[in-house]
C-alpha cells in the first residue's frame, strides 16, 4: 500500500536541503539568472563534497550509485526515489537554475545507470563521486528530431575496434560542463541502421577530449539560466567499441525491445522533472501567501467554495494542482522504488506537474500585479523557470500521448 507519510529519514532529507536551498541557493539566484553564462563555482565545490560525503546518489545530481546500507538513520533501498524527489523540489524550491547545474551525471549518468554493463557503470560513474566536480549530459534532439525521436539523424558506424559518429545535436543540458569544464561525457543517441527505424537506434558515451566533437553553439534562455544549453557536433568521432549502450544488434526490425529498455531511463528521470516543477511552483505560491499575509489577508481553509474571495479560490487551486502534481509524482516513485514499471504514472506525474507550475506561476505574476512583473523579485524568473518542465524530457502534449496510449492500450502506430 501507499503510504503518503514520509519517512523520518525521508522527513529529515527535507528539511536539511531545504535550510540549504534557502541560505545557500535562493540568495545567489538572481545573480546567475543576470550572468547567464557564469558557474557558481564556490557553491558546486560545496555541492561536489556534500555528494563525495554521502549526499549525492543517482538524484539530481546523478552521481556515483551507492550501495545503500539499511540500519539506523539510513533511508531504506525501497525509499531511493522518493527521497529523491523530495530532496529535489526543495533544491529546486531554492532555485531552478542552479539546481540544474549542479555536478552529477545528470541524465547521461541515468542512462549508464538504466542500461549500461556493471563494467560501464564502474568506468564511466565512479567518477561522479570524487573531488572534483563532474558532470554527464545527453544529446537526443536534433535539428530534425525531437518528439518523433524515430526521425534522428546521427549515425554510428562501426569502423574496427571504433564506433565514428557524425551528426549535429541540440538543445544538450549541461554539454558545456561535461564535454569543457570537466572530464565528463555525454550520452549520444545514433543510428547504426536507418532503414531499421527505432530499432536501429542505440545510446553511445562519448567522453570529455574525444577529437570530432565541438561545442556548436551556446544557447541565450527564457529560463533555467544558469544551467549551461549547447549545441554539439560530432565529426568523424571515434569511440571506443565498448562505449555503446545495450546490444549492437539490430536483430528483428519489428522488434525494439533495445530502445524501449533505453527509454526506460525516463520512467526514473521523469519523475525528477515532475520534482522540479514542484518545487518551482511552491516558490511561487508561498512568495504569493507571505505577501498576502504581509497585507492582513487571511485564507480561510475548510469553508465551501461558494463563500470563498476570488483569491482564497486561487491560492486553493494552486495548492490543488501542486499537491496533485506531487502526490502523482510520489506515486510513479514509489513504484520505481518497489520494482513496478511506473512508465505510465512517470509521464502522468510530468504532464500534471509540468501544466500546475506553469498555471500556478503564471497566475502568481497575475495576483501580484507590478510586483510579480517587477525584478526586484524573484517570482518574474520562476515563472521564466518553469515553462522548461512541460518541454524537455518529453513535452506536456507528449506526455499525455503516452498517458493516453497506455490507458487505452493503444500501440504508437494507433494513436500518434
Ligand atoms: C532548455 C532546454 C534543455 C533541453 N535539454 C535537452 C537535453 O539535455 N537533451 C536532449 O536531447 N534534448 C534536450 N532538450 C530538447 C527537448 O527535449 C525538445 O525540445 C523536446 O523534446 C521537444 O522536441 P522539439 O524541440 O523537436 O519539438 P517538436 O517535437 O517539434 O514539438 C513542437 C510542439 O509540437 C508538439 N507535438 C509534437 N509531436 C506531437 C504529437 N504527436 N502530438 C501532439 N503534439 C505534438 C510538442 O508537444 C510541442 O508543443 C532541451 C530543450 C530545452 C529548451
Amino acid at each position: 500500500m501507499i503510504d503518503f507519510d514520509l519517512s523520518p529519514a525521508a522527513k529529515g532529507a527535507k528539511s536539511m536541503i531545504h535550510m540549504f536551498a534557502e541560505n545557500a541557493v535562493r540568495p545567489i539566484a538572481r545573480q546567475y539568472d543576470e550572468n547567464e553564462h557564469e558557474k557558481p563555482w564556490d557553491l558546486l565545490k560545496m555541492v561536489q563534497s556534500f555528494m563525495k560525503g554521502g549526499l549525492g546518489g543517482s538524484g539530481v545530481t546523478g552521481g556515483a550509485p551507492k550501495k545503500e546500507k539499511e540500519g539506523e538513520g539510513k533511508p531504506k533501498k525501497r525509499e531511493t526515489n522518493i527521497l529523491t524527489a523530495v530532496t529535489v523540489e526543495e533544491i529546486f524550491w531554492g532555485d531552478a537554475g542552479i539546481a540544474l547545474a549542479f555536478p552529477g551525471g545528470g541524465l547521461g549518468g541515468a542512462a549508464v545507470q538504466a542500461s549500461g554493463t556493471p563494467e560501464q557503470k564502474e568506468k564511466f560513474l565512479a567518477r561522479f563521486g570524487g573531488d572534483e566536480a563532474v558532470w554527464g549530459a545527453m544529446a537526443i534532439t536534433e535539428p530534425e528530431a525531437g518528439s518523433d525521436t524515430a526521425s534522428l539523424r546521427t549515425t554510428a558506424v562501426l569502423d574496427g575496434d571504433e564506433w565514428v559518429l557524425n551528426g549535429e545535436k541540440i538543445f544538450v543540458t549541461s554539454g558545456k560542463s561535461a564535454m569543457e569544464d570537466s572530464p565528463g561525457f555525454v550520452v549520444v543517441w545514433a543510428t547504426i541502421d536507418r532503414s531499421a527505424g527505432r530499432a536501429g537506434i542505440k545510446p553511445f558515451i562519448v567522453e570529455q577530449g574525444t577529437p570530432g566533437v565541438q561545442i556548436t553553439k551556446i544557447e541565450d534562455k527564457m529560463g533555467i539560466r544558469a544551467s549551461d544549453t549547447v549545441s554539439l557536433s560530432f565529426m568523424d568521432c571515434r569511440i571506443p567499441k565498448d562505449n555503446i549502450l545495450g546490444s549492437a544488434e539490430v536483430m528483428d526490425k519489428t522488434k525494439t525491445e533495445g530502445f524501449k529498455k533505453v527509454m526506460a531511463t525516463f520512467d526514473a528521470t521523469r519523475p525528477l522533472v515532475a520534482a522540479m516543477a514542484a518545487g518551482v511552483g511552491r516558490a511561487a505560491l508561498d512568495f504569493v501567501k507571505e505577501k498576502l499575509a504581509e497585507e492582513g489577508v487571511e485564507l480561510r481553509y475548510g469553508i465551501s467554495t461558494n463563500r470563498m474571495t476570488a483569491i482564497e479560490r486561487d491560492i486553493m487551486q494552486m495548492e490543488c494542482d501542486l499537491k496533485a502534481a506531487r502526490l502523482l509524482n510520489w506515486r510513479a516513485c514509489w513504484m520505481l522504488d518497489n520494482g513496478m514499471r511506473n512508465n505510465l504514472e512517470a509521464s502522468m506525474a510530468k504532464a500534471k506537474a509540468g501544466l500546475a507550475v506553469t498555471r500556478t506561476t503564471q497566475k502568481a505574476v497575475e495576483m501580484m500585479g507590478p510586483l510579480g512583473y517587477s525584478r526586484k523579485y524573484l517570482l518574474e524568473k520562476w515563472m521564466r523557470d518553469a515553462k522548461i518542465n512541460d518541454i524537455f524530457e518529453g513535452t506536456g502534449q507528449i506526455q499525455m500521448l503516452i498517458t493516453a496510449r497506455r490507458i487505452l492500450d493503444f500501440s504508437r502506430d494507433q494513436l500518434k
